[in-house]
């Protein structure tokens, strides 16, 4: 059995890694789709596809997790077509697991089986607050794993994100 999970992860973080680590306990294999791939030196979307793919790939196999592949997806801006372009990158899958209504509706409408995960520390373990965290030089470090600390660190991502800041006022 085949899993989908589809996130931006911008960054990635427990909430998606605690999910993740359950999926893949419980299927042959997780299929991750980076959404939004070509999106990166944004306040909203500061990290590259590749950066994304470094924080999910480390992040899952210091935990011993290794039956997941994970495939950049570039936006379409077409809702109608979105899940056949998803389709022509992946592998087949049975189920895919979202909390977003709008990629449970497109992947329902088109028959597959979702399943909607339960959300781990909704209110920290989110993008938004820990990209909020970081512009205001606050513990964001406690919501990420380790290896996402160590990739931001290793491409100085934090002075990125101040830079743009400060591009954007
Ligand atoms: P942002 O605030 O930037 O939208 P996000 O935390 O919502 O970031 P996404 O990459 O947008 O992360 O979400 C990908 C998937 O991860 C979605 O299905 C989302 O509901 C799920 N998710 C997000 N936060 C959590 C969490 N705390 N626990 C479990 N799943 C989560
Ligand atoms: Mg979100």
């Amino acid at each position: 059995m085949r899993a989908l999970y589809i996130g931006r992860f911008q960054p990635y973080h427990l909430g998606h890694h605690a999910v993740i680590a359950q999926i893949a306990s419980e299927v042959d294999e997780v299929i991750i789709c980076i959404g939004s791939a070509q999106r990166s030196h944004e306040l909203e979307n500061p990290f590259t596809a590749g950066e994304r793919y470094l924080m999910i790939s480390k992040s899952l196999r210091d935990d011993d997790i290794f039956n997941f592949y994970i495939v950049p997806v570039l936006d379409v801006n077409r809702n109608a077509i979105w899940v056949s372009h998803v389709e022509s990158l992946i592998p087949p899958v049975d189920v895919v697991y979202t909390n977003n209504s709008l990629i449970e509706r497109l992947f329902e409408e088109r028959g597959y089986k979702v399943h909607v995960p339960l959300l781990f520390n909704r209110k920290e373990y989110s993008g938004s607050e820990i990209r909020k965290r970081m512009l205001n030089q606050e513990n964001w470090k406690v919501l990420v794993p380790e290896a996402v600390t160590e990739v931001i660190e290793e491409i100085d991502g934090l002075s990125r994100m101040l830079d743009l800041r400060r591009c954007d006022t």
